[in-house]
């Protein structure tokens, strides 16, 4: 866009409106009885009942005529798809990487990679924190998950701009107290989803490669998020500003051995995933296994036409516009809410804001679940779907039984990509400044039903 706009979410968005999908904001009264009905659990409340959903940001963007064009175009051969080879041409466009392997999403990626490199159990697998499905598969293998963020990814407050950032100093502590033979690889992640969609600079990247090198264990980037990431580098970091979003993931992938990939969020699609490769022995292994657990080596358990969308969302991802624009709404958001007064995480990350509960509802114990709560009294002021992360989403201890109760209790407001308005945004921030007003109204919450795992997703609360 050639001039520089005052509106103070930057960009209006770089896109018309070809397609419309309707919505109805539920009567208070519905509101009210369907919260109720979902037992104050917003993963239980039916799209139908929603205005604005904010749940996530997971294969939740509205695709663009290129992209539907692209679907016309499927080519459903079981073999050598003609899809293929454009998905491997953006890839290795985009990327860099010369050999990939599709999956069926993001966790078919992060199930092979770790099947292929975590050879025995007992091994360590270090990380920029965790994703769940991550974690999870590494976990399914033997191995164990040691967090090496810098300390600062855990502090709300903190406004480093690379809150991301591999603590180098407690990797080679991991690395030293158990020997380079023990760690099975180091998984990297772009734009930390748990810490808020905070970014890993180029120069932790490069020291993080040399490290690996040195001790020669394996690096694998978990790239979800890494357009996202890249935008960052530009803007925050020296000598990135004349660089394109794309020659920075060029040299952003060159660090990593191979990396998984969750196409449902950088790469504006509903579904798909992949690994990218320069490792012919990562590629090898992985695309023998990707046979037996998700599809032939040629679609992966993806269609033909998701193929081609994945392949022209992950060029239009990566447009710098876009990204101004895409990250510049999650800003706007936050600052709306900042400006008001309202706690949330800082800085703004890219695909969310997370409201601070434990500062929103002071008044409702822990044991109350002030997380969830807020979420439901959102849910219940504007038909606004969010998700809670804090104690419930934690679970319990695997020993001791008891409720973890983390630092961090959160609310996030995850934002689908070219989904919604910035005045949708302007809605949400009114409902939520509205209820920061009459926080003191908003009550607690206690667990009627507990489901044994992953209990934020089905477990059910009563008003106290
Ligand atoms: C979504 C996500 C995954 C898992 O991908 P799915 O497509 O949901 O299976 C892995 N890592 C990160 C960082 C993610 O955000």
């Amino acid at each position: 866009m050639g001039r520089e706009t005052n509106l103070i979410h930057g960009l209006p968005e770089p896109f018309k409106i070809k397609v419309v999908e309707p919505l109805v904001v539920p009567s208070p009264e519905r509101r009210k009885e369907a919260i109720r009905e979902a037992g104050y659990n917003t993963f239980l409340l039916r799209s139908d009942d929603v205005y604005i959903d904010l749940l996530t940001d997971s294969g939740t963007a509205a695709m663009s005529d290129n992209q539907w064009a692209g679907m016309m175009l499927g080519d459903e051969a079981y073999a050598g798809s003609k899809n293929f080879y454009t998905l491997e041409k953006s890839i290795q466009d985009v990327l860099g990487f010369p050999y990939i392997v599709p999956t069926h999403q993001g966790r078919g990626a992060e199930h092979l990679i770790s099947r292929a490199l975590i050879k025995k159990p007992g091994l360590l697998v270090p990380r920029n924190m965790y994703f769940t499905t991550s974690k999870e598969h590494v976990e399914l293998q033997g191995a164990s998950m040691p967090d090496v963020v810098i300390d600062e990814a855990h502090d709300p407050e903190s406004m480093l701009p690379f809150k991301g950032n591999v603590d180098i100093a407690k990797l080679k502590k991991v690395i030293e107290q158990n020997g380079a033979e023990k760690i099975a690889f180091v998984y990297v992640e772009m734009n930390v989803n748990m810490a808020g969609g905070q970014p890993v600079s180029m120069a932790n990247a490069r020291e993080v490669s040399k490290l690996c090198k040195e001790k020669g264990i394996k690096l694998v980037f978990d790239a979800t998020r890494s357009s996202e990431n890249a935008f960052f580098i530009k803007e925050r970091e020296e000598g990135y500003a004349k660089k394109t979003v794309v020659e920075i993931l060029n040299e952003l992938m060159g660090y990593a051995d191979a990396c998984i990939y969750s196409a449902k969020k950088d790469c504006l699609v509903n579904i798909g995933g992949f690994i990218g490769t320069r490792d012919i022995g990562i590629f090898e292994a992985t695309r023998e296994m990707v046979v037996t657990y998700e599809g032939l080596h040629t679609y992966g358990g993806m269609a033909g036409r998701d193929m081609e969308a994945v392949a022209r969302g992950l060029r239009e991802g990566a447009q710098y516009e876009y990204l101004k624009y895409r990250i510049g709404q999650t800003n706007y958001l936050g600052k709306m809410l900042m400006d008001a007064g309202v706690p949330i995480v800082k800085p703004v990350g890219s695909h969310a804001v997370f409201l601070n509960a434990l500062k929103f509802v002071p008044h409702i114990p822990r044991e109350q679940w002030p997380s969830q709560a807020l979420a439901a009294a959102i849910y219940e002021d504007s038909a606004v779907r969010s998700m809670e992360r804090g104690a419930v989403s934690k679970g319990r201890d695997k020993n001791t039984k008891e409720n973890i109760f983390p630092k961090l209790e959160l609310v996030r407001l995850t934002i689908p990509r070219r989904v919604y308005t910035n005045t949708h945004m302007e809605y949400v921030a009114e409902s939520i400044i509205h209820l920061h007003e009459h926080k003191d109204e908003i009550k607690g919450l206690k667990m009627v039903y507990e489901p044994p795992a992953l209990r934020f997703f089905q477990a059910k609360f009563e008003q106290v």
